[in-house]
């Protein structure tokens, strides 16, 4: 489409006085329009330009499409599936040396924003899922016969749809791996799922999508760990760091770390790494310890449902109520925490589990 000098590139109308130019970040274009647009509130939650009311699109939660946006936007469940089920084959066909993967056990639901954050908050939950594009639930009773659901927001242009699907079927893939000698940092697995929807990008030539999650501090640093430690060894040498490495977390000034595997599968002070995502069915009905993970002074301590760092206050689940808590301190195998409303000081130590 030809830029007309004379007018509004958003709302079409004649240039009055000054004309302003704007940078549209979704096609990397400098745009001309009128004043009354470039001072909008009323904008795109896409690319965030003006939308005006002759062409915008209105989402039923509440979200505003501008003209352009609303033509490229996913928001029906068929094409959403297509897309996840293809995202699918191509995640599955850069894995598929490292053994099974998930496959017709995973579903993919596509959700507006309102159902989005309803769906989230059923679980405890540590994000702002006003920032979250996607969102895996596996459920497993004995950790085989997985059931994994991802919920994916609607409303998204196609390269950062099928960027989300890519991230959300990894989270369905190292939940089915995951091992209680294992344990990984939850930046760490939001990093390595980031990293695959990073290669998928790359692979695409969507330029856009792959500057966006290089930007995005969602995983504090750690998709630039994993992609620095992938081009200095491999792509099996990072699969093989997530299944059996040492550290908890790549320290990207230390990559030659990720080669240092354990030897020792049967560690049972590990958290297993899919309690970040995984539905339990069942809490205990008194306190208790079940795992710590992290290292030096990043450590966390998996008390019931809840993941609690130093410091930190939550709300655990006992049984079917809830206690609330803070973590006062975190040893190698205890936690300290003070528990409310009475404030006593509670020690909890590791019970290994015994395995069936
Ligand atoms: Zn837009
Ligand atoms: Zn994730």
């Amino acid at each position: 489409m030809a830029a007309t000098a004379d007018k509004c590139e958003i709302c079409s109308d004649n240039f009055t006085n000054k004309v302003f130019i704007v940078e549209d970040p979704v096609r990397l274009i400098k745009r001309h329009i009128c004043l009354k647009c470039s001072k909008s509130k009323t904008v795109c939650s896409i690319c965030g330009l003006a939308a005006v009311p002759r062409t915008q699109r209105i989402l039923e939660d509440g979200r505003i499409l501008c003209e352009l946006d609303g033509r490229g936007a996913i928001l029906n469940e068929d094409e959403a599936k297509a897309i996840f089920e293809e995202v699918k084959r191509e995640v599955q066909s850069m894995l598929n040396r490292f053994g099974s993967f998930p496959d017709a056990n995973v579903s993919a639901h596509l959700v507006n924003r309102t159902d989005f954050i309803k769906e989230y908050f059923r679980k405890p939950a540590v994000d702002d899922p006003e920032k979250l594009l996607g969102l895996t639930r596996s459920v497993s009773e004995d950790r085989t016969n997985f059931q994994h659901h991802i919920y994916l927001l609607s409303g998204l242009l196609r390269p950062q749809f099928a960027s989300v699907c890519a991230h959300e079927y990894t989270h369905t893939w190292l939940n089915e791996r995951s091992k209680p000698s294992r344990t990984l940092n939850k930046d760490t697995v939001e990093g390595f799922c980031e990293l695959i929807a990073w290669k998928y990008s790359s692979a695409k030539g969507h330029t856009n999508e792959t500057g966006r999650i290089l930007e995005n501090t969602y995983t504090r640093g750690q998709i630039h760990a994993m992609i620095a430690a992938e081009q200095r060894f491999d792509f099996r040498r990072v699969i093989d760091w997530i299944e059996s490495g040492e550290d908890s977390w790549i320290d990207k000034d230390h990559l030659e770390q990720i080669l240092r595997l354990k030897d020792d599968p049967s560690d049972l002070t590990a958290t297993p790494l899919w309690q970040q995502t995984t539905v339990r069915t069942e809490v205990p009905k008194t306190l208790r310890l079940r795992g710590i993970s992290g290292g030096g002074s990043r450590r966390f301590a998996l008390v019931n449902d809840r993941t609690l760092e130093v410091g930190e206050s939550a709300k655990v689940r006992v049984g079917d109520s809830n206690v609330v808590v803070r973590c006062l301190s975190i040893e190698d195998a205890a936690v300290t925490l003070e528990i409310e409303p009475t404030k006593e000081r509670r020690v909890l130590k590791i019970t290994p589990k015994v395995s069936k």
